[in-house]
């Protein structure tokens, strides 16, 4: 299994903001991400469950861009608590035995183990301060620093540049209010 795509699930799912309940968007996230097989099993309650998570995955981005690491650490803890990892050794298309931390159960379990497990292993190898959000407010989009000298802090391009243009304007503006 991969981490570091569930990592990224995860900022996905908390990008989703009120649309997460959208069974459609939903759906659509889970096609873009290659989980075809998830997006076919997908059902209400499944898109339920994953809203409950998103709102608590939110938080986990926001202690941890408040730099509150004990509060990461313990959000974490409750989440992998309640979302018990089930491995199984699989051997499928050729590849050599690895193990699957995500089998079986309900599509939401799956998404949830994967999603917890990424974040923490994120937390636990690279450190708290790699999870992140938006600066540019009023966005308040999660994002996960894999930049070398950690300096990442807007979700995306758009708001980089948006949050230049606004600070260049308040420093045009500075010297006229002085
Ligand atoms: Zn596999
Ligand atoms: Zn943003």
């Amino acid at each position: 299994m991969d981490l570091t795509s569930y990592a990224e699930l995860a900022v996905l799912l908390v990008n989703l903001g009120d649309e997460c309940g959208n069974g459609a968007t939903v759906r659509k996230l889970l096609e873009e991400t290659g989980r075809t097989e998830a997006a076919a099993r997908l059902t209400r309650r499944d898109v339920d469950a994953l809203c409950e998570l998103r709102d608590e995955l939110a938080e986990v981005f926001q202690s941890a861009s408040g730099g509150d690491e004990d509060d990461v650490v313990e959000r974490l803890n409750g989440l992998l608590v309640r979302h018990p990892v089930h491995p199984q050794i699989s051997g499928h298309d050729g590849q050599a035995w690895h193990l699957h931390l995500t089998e079986g159960g309900r599509v939401a379990d799956t998404l949830a183990v994967g999603s917890v497990m990424g974040l923490a292993s994120v937390v636990t190898g690279l450190g708290v301060d790699r999870l992140g959000t938006c600066q540019a407010a009023p966005c308040r989009n999660a994002y996960l620093d894999t930049s070398s000298n950690r300096s990442r802090r807007y979700c995306s391009e758009r708001c980089a540049s948006r949050a230049n243009v606004a600070a260049y304007r308040a420093r045009r503006r500075a010297p006229e209010s002085a």
